[in-house]
């Protein structure tokens, strides 16, 4: 199966260029500038709209009325639903729950799709939790928090369907569980920690390589002590997530975070929970009730529990509060979290690289959708 993507502005690593995308077998062929076609069984004419990798939503709690950490067969469901947002991948995330929890849902990515599945593809979980500081839980049940322990976590890895955990690394033996987790191949993120910056770098120098949401929920930046906020604006080789929904941070943070991490290693996630995609309401996220108005999905306590947040919002977001480039905030969802999970086959349009595409308009909304060279979205049918 042969498909060109003809007539578009194609996000390249050279930069944004006139060009046909040609497909094969699922992965880019050629990127070529148009001229007379090569023969190929379908032709998508998209006149002139960006081509670009698709997102990679690395922490989503679900989607569309479902909770992954309840229900984690929900996954298939919103992964089918999440290409009109310009998503072709993302980490299903669990937050701090039971062990059991989590053994369903490594069951559930392990079994793989039902046999007629389209949609954006779950590479692995992203566990968040349970290891992280009582002092910063956000809306996570704080009964289930646990103290880093190697025999609670040995399961984990990216075979057994576990891509990604936050932790704490301020916590006792959490260094030498970020150390074991990344020699698995498991991504370690640092989140939900009252880490001061020198637990911060610690954990950083024993492996982890990313933030979890840049601001929210850990220890702030003060200018003699300066947390996790400032360790992870200061390591210049580290990542970090952010939640860009003019809620979970102000703009002028959002721009500080910029001029730190942009444009490589700021990763743009939605965190979003089962009210995305519905409107306002009462969903659930994990045995948490929450109440989502126009300030955003809150716990009884007003606490922040996820987001409504949409990847391609999140791209609009960013070029509106930071004035980057279009092709800046859309690195920031597609090549920044494919480099912090390691996968060189995602995030970027080149030869060899998988077909993930995403069309856009000149305002950067989702036109149409493609995984692995099939069409999964398309807006105009
Ligand atoms: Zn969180």
């Amino acid at each position: 199966m042969v498909t060109i993507v003809a007539g578009g502005r194609v996000a390249t690593l050279e930069g944004v260029v006139r060009a046909d995308l040609t497909i094969a077998d699922g992965r880019v062929a050629a990127i070529e500038p148009p001229r007379s076609r090569r023969i190929a069984d379908a032709v998508i004419d998209v006149d002139g709209q960006l081509v670009v990798p698709g997102f990679i939503d690395i922490q989503i709690n679900g989607g569309f009325g479902l909770d992954f950490t309840n229900d984690p067969e929900a996954i298939w469901e919103v992964g089918a639903r999440l290409p009109q947002y310009g998503v072709t991948a993302f980490l299903p995330t669990v937050i701090t729950s039971p062990a059991a929890t989590v053994v369903e849902a490594q069951h559930v990515m392990t079994a793989g799709p039902p046999a007629d599945y389209t949609g954006a593809v779950p590479i692995g979980l992203h566990l968040e939790g349970p290891m992280l500081s009582p002092k910063q839980p956000g809306t996570h049940d704080t009964l289930h928090l646990r103290e880093p322990e190697a025999a609670a976590t040995d399961t984990w890895s990216p075979n057994t369907g576990v891509l990604m955990v936050t932790l704490a690394p301020e916590l006792p033996g959490a260094l030498d569980l970020i150390e074991a987790l990344v020699e698995r191949g498991v991504v370690v993120s640092i989140g939900h920690s009252d880490a001061t910056y020198e637990e911060a770098v610690a954990g950083i120098r024993r492996g982890a390589t990313i933030g979890t949401h840049l601001y929210n929920a850990m220890s702030a930046f003060q200018h003699r002590e300066p947390g996790l906020v400032g360790a992870l604006l200061d390591e210049t080789d580290v990542a970090t997530e952010i939640i860009v929904d003019g809620i979970h941070s102000h703009p002028a943070a959002v721009r500080v975070a910029w001029q730190a991490k942009g444009p490589d290693h700021l990763v743009l996630i939605t965190d979003a929970m089962a009210a995305m995609g519905m409107g306002h309401g009462r969903f659930v996220i994990s045995s948490i009730d929450v109440t989502v108005d126009e300030t955003g999905p809150r716990n009884a306590k007003g606490v922040l529990a996820g987001s409504v947040l949409t990847m391609d919002e999140a791209v609009r977001n960013l070029a509106e509060f930071t004035g980057c480039s279009p092709a800046e905030a859309i690195g920031a969802a597609t090549a920044n979290p494919a480099r912090v999970i390691g996968d060189p086959t995602r995030g970027v349009l080149e030869i060899g690289a998988r077909a993930d595409v995403t069309i856009l308009d000149a305002d950067l909304n989702a036109l149409a959708t493609l995984v692995a060279g099939e069409v999964v979205y398309d807006g105009s049918a």
